[in-house]
């Protein structure tokens, strides 16, 4: 668990961002970086609850609640609290293949059905996932996953584009790449 009053001595804050008027005016990244110790006194707001809705990915009442493809969000919380960066990676990679895309685009559901929210703003998920990835690329833990054998099996890259836009088949192209196939031209490794 994270800090275990946390929840209690911690406000919510999210990452600051380049005002909108800046930002159209090129493509450039627009989540500017929070330090370290932010992210790790937000990652001790949660209370690693004994029913996390953050991470159910069911509906309630026709409503989604919680992450679809139930991220292990208290635990990643809780390994950043403790400055575990490249274990809350690995745990992260083990439900989302590109949370670069998630915690970048993903509107939050987690966040939403965060219990803290209950009675004080929800802890900052997004962000912190947001964070995790980011920290991986720079410092270089993320590497392609070559399978370890080929079939010289094919898939078009228009039908890969369109698997790898949706977060719940981007699992399964990973799953699959690993084990069997290469993608017709352009040849990347997957
Ligand atoms: S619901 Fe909120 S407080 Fe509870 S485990 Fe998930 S992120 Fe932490």
């Amino acid at each position: 668990m994270g800090k275990p009053t946390g929840f209690m001595e911690y406000l919510r804050e999210v990452a600051a961002e380049v005002s909108p008027r800046d930002r159209i005016r090129n493509w450039d990244e627009f989540h500017l970086p929070m330090p370290d110790t932010d992210l790790q006194t937000q990652a001790s707001r949660c209370m690693d609850c004994g029913t996390p809705f953050c991470h159910t990915g069911m509906e309630i009442n026709r409503m989604a609640s919680g992450c679809p493809i139930n991220n292990l969000i208290p635990e990643w919380n809780d390994l950043i609290y403790r400055g575990l960066w490249k274990e809350a990676l690995d745990r992260l990679h083990k439900t989302n293949n590109f949370p670069e895309f998630t915690g970048r685009v993903c509107p939050a559901p987690c966040e939403g059905s965060c219990v803290l929210g209950i009675t004080n703003p929800p802890v900052t998920i997004k962000n912190i996932e947001y964070s995790i990835v980011e920290k991986g690329w720079e410092q270089g833990w993320i590497t392609p996953q070559l399978p370890h054998k080929r079939t010289g099996k094919k898939l078009p890259l228009s039908v890969l584009a369109l698997l790898v836009s949706l977060p719940l088949t981007s699992l399964i192209v990973r799953d699959i790449g690993s084990r069997y196939t290469e993608r017709r031209s352009p040849r990347l490794v997957c």
